[in-house]
């Protein structure tokens, strides 16, 4: 397929940092909080404010966002602090009221761009209009949605376009809350190399302490910017509690990351292999655990039925299996057979504590 190249995003403000940067609460709750993290933020260099009215909640019962109750909230942090101000539109009406609002700056959120229903809905009520659109990418790892959905609004004539990248869900627990999948990106950048590239490490996370190092991640991989959830008392947020940083602590992770053109091309790549060994890691522990558990059922259930633990044909069959296998996929034999002998002794032992 033909592409055209997508103008790199133009930015409402100038950053203060060496890349762009937008921050504010996952959701406004109050006047007070949103004005006082805006202000909170603005004494941090920040210029672009995030704050959602309406929250697409998985499952019902949670959150779901103040509503058009908050636009004059979000007109305040406007007149009152000089921020520009994006928030999260999901539906034709959501577009409607904030344009009405003298709102221009939107992101479409990951269960949206999902949906190309929604997507379509959202280019047509967007066509003719001079807006700023941040699209996330999909909550599953599909990079034609992704795609998709930027095809969908430059064909709307959306013409200051960029992406936010938000990790995808995967299935099993890993120590992220959606994996970054920094290929997917990647390859994006490869389809549209002007194409501006935003990081939210805060939903790639989930938790605090993890954000950093994947805010500094994505600068390396020469992202143009990160948006990251702050509010003034994290501990307290109605939604994402547990990834939202108080302005001050965002503020001084800022001043620590540098400016990509400092570090050296080969740091970067290191850097970006290395979080892709962690999450590989992290896989192969995951798949040893769920193993264990597997052999500790099975210990239980020969124990109940009075059979051997030690099935000596049953091993003779899997080790060939596996060697088999690993010859196909271009692994040492010898490395594979000591691996799997570790690993069928730990399940031995397991089997053996059921007795
Ligand atoms: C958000 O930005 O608060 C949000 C709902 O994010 P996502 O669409 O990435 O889940
Ligand atoms: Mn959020």
């Amino acid at each position: 397929m033909n592409r055209i190249d997508i103008n790199k995003f133009d930015f409402p403000l100038n950053s203060a940092y060496p890349f762009q940067i937008i921050a504010g609460p996952c959701s406004a709750e109050s006047e007070e909080q949103v004005l006082a993290t805006a202000c909170a933020l603005k004494e941090q260099g920040i210029s672009m404010f995030r704050a959602s009215l309406w929250k697409p909640r998985t499952r019902p019962g949670g959150f779901e966002g103040v509503g058009d109750v908050g636009i004059p909230w979000l007109q305040k942090v406007k007149s009152e602090t000089g921020m520009h101000v994006c928030t999260e539109v999901a539906t034709a009406k959501h577009i409607e009221l904030m344009l009405n609002s003298g709102f221009n700056t939107f992101w479409i959120g990951a269960r949206t761009t999902s949906s190309p229903f929604a997507i379509s809905e959202i280019a047509e009520a967007l066509q003719g209009k001079d807006v700023n659109i941040l699209i996330k990418n999909p909550i599953n790892p599909d990079l034609e949605l992704w795609d998709g959905a930027i095809l969908r609004l430059l064909q709307a004539g959306v013409q200051n376009l960029a992406v936010i990248h938000r990790g995808f869900s995967t299935y099993g627990k890993g120590i992220y809350r959606n994996e970054p999948l920094w290929q997917i990106p990647i390859e994006l950048k490869r389809r549209y190399p002007s194409l501006s590239i935003i990081g939210d490490p805060s939903h790639i996370c989930g938790k605090r302490d993890l954000i950093e190092r994947v805010a500094r991640t994505a600068l390396l991989l020469d992202f143009d910017g990160l948006i990251i959830e702050s509010h003034i008392n994290p501990k307290e947020a109605w939604s994402d509690a547990s990834q939202q940083l108080t302005p001050s602590a965002l503020g001084l992770m800022l001043r620590s990351l540098k400016k990509p053109q400092e570090l050296e091309s080969t740091t970067s790549e290191l850097d970006y292999w290395r979080s892709e060994i962690d999450q590989v890691d992290e896989l192969i522990l995951q798949k040893l655990a769920e193993r264990m558990e597997i052999s500790r059922k099975i210990g239980a259930y020969k124990n109940s039925h009075q059979l051997c633990i030690l099935q000596a044909n049953r091993y003779r069959s899997l080790m060939k299996h596996l060697l088999l296998r690993a010859k196909t996929l271009g692994l040492d034999e010898a490395f594979i057979e000591d691996l799997f002998r570790l690993i069928h002794e730990q399940s031995v032992e397991i089997q053996q504590n059921e007795l």
